[in-house]
């Protein structure tokens, strides 16, 4: 038997409605501290405002998230942040025109108060921590290179690892495997398992090749804002609501 884990996230009631749209509506949520959650569901679900609503983004109409037993609605998305939650949003957003190991020691920096990133010092804890973060997003061999010159996938990387090298006790990961070819899902696959290791992890995601690989424990199903159903991937793909609702849209 595993063992027994903590409860990391609990949301509770949580909603947000849009110019009269019940974007999300969720009556319970709960994640545990290394878990790997995927969330799916048909598009305009609610999944990303969700991630919205964890992270500060979006302020919720109502409801509760806790995280580590703390209440997190109504706080700044930078003290979130700085409470142990990283956010990878949808679309990768690195600095272009600085160089990968640039925007890993940036990220390296950020969470931290005004103060501690003044007397911030590049030691050699901090490039070892950079070597390390990129060697496990496999960019190693890409330190020197501006971020606008990177791949696609690689450009994915790079932003798991910004939010990796902040070390937040839980990660959220907004459709990693958007846009990229066969080879960058599956290593993309990869690098998320291992990313339990040290962190709770929320995917969200719609290649169901991609779901497969990595859903190793529970899947989530959101439509219409609402969690329609819960369990193992082996369980969910059989599911009759599930695939009337979206697979048999989406595969
Ligand atoms: P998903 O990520 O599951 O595709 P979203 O969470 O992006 O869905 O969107 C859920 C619904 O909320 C959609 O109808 C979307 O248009 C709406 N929505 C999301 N964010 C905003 C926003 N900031 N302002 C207005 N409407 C939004
Ligand atoms: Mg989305």
């Amino acid at each position: 038997m595993r063992p027994v884990r903590e409860l990391i996230l609990k949301a509770q009631n949580l909603k947000v409605a849009f110019g009269g749209v019940q974007a999300l509506d969720l009556d319970l949520f709960k994640l545990e501290e290394n878990e790997l959650r995927v969330i799916i569901g048909p598009n305009g679900a609610g999944k990303s405002t969700f991630m919205d609503l964890i992270c500060g983004k979006t302020k919720a109409d109502s409801g509760k998230v806790l995280f580590k037993n703390q209440e997190i609605l109504g706080k700044k998305e930078v003290e979130i942040a700085q409470m142990g939650i990283g956010r990878k949003f949808q679309k990768p957003s690195v600095f272009s025109g600085l160089s990968v190991y640039d925007n890993l020691l940036l990220a390296y920096q950020m969470p931290k108060d005004v103060w501690s990133s003044i007397r911030f010092k590049i030691n050699s804890a901090v490039v070892d921590r950079i070597h390390a973060i990129a060697k496990k997003v496999g960019l190693e061999n890409f330190l020197e290179v501006e971020a606008g010159g990177l791949s696609h996938g690689q450009k994915q990387w790079l932003e798991i690892g910004i939010v990796v090298i902040q070390n937040p006790k839980l990660m959220l990961i907004d459709e990693p495997a958007a846009g990229m070819s066969d080879t960058e899902t599956a290593k993309t696959g990869d690098l998320i398992l291992s990313l339990t290791e040290e962190h709770s992890v929320i995917v969200i995601e719609h290649d169901m090749n991609f779901v497969e690989q990595i859903a190793i424990e529970k899947v989530s199903v959101l439509v219409r804002g609402k969690l329609l159903t819960e369990g193992p991937f082996k369980d969910i793909r059989a599911d009759e609501r599930v695939i009337n609702s979206y697979l048999g849209k989406a595969v």
